[in-house]
């Protein structure tokens, strides 16, 4: 299909992109043969490139929200992988300290059982 030079521009200034990209636009190579004919000197290239730099400025802007919104996934996954290796931290130094005190009475029983069975 051919371009649609004053359609283009009509979706353009109502800012109906996608129906100008419909129309061709991305295949627009902006060479102005359309406005160099045009008998009423329409600035139709004027119309293209600033459409093409609105889609570019809005791909810009959707990558760059999608960055953000990467890297914010990243950090809330970051922050709850170290809470969950602080927790795990907490429970294993936990049930050491219970293991040694444990030990500890253990052998403070024996000790004193010791201590009785040669007091008797
Ligand atoms: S600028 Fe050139 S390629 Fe673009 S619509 Fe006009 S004639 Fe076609």
């Amino acid at each position: 299909m051919g371009l649609l030079p004053l359609e283009m521009s009509s979706r353009i200034r109502n800012e109906a992109y996608g129906e100008a990209i419909d129309l061709g636009l991305k295949d627009c190579i902006a060479c102005g043969c359309c406005a160099y004919v045009c008998p009423s000197k329409i600035p139709l290239v004027q119309y293209f490139v600033h459409a093409k730099g609105e889609l570019a400025a809005q791909d810009r802007a959707k990558l760059r929200g999608d960055a953000t919104k990467k890297l914010a996934l990243q950090r809330q996954e970051r922050l709850e992988r170290e809470a969950r290796e602080k927790a795990e931290a907490n429970a294993k130094r936990k049930a050491e300290r219970e293991a040694a005190a444990a030990a500890k009475a253990a052998a403070e029983a024996v000790a004193k059982a010791e201590t009785q069975g040669e007091s008797a």
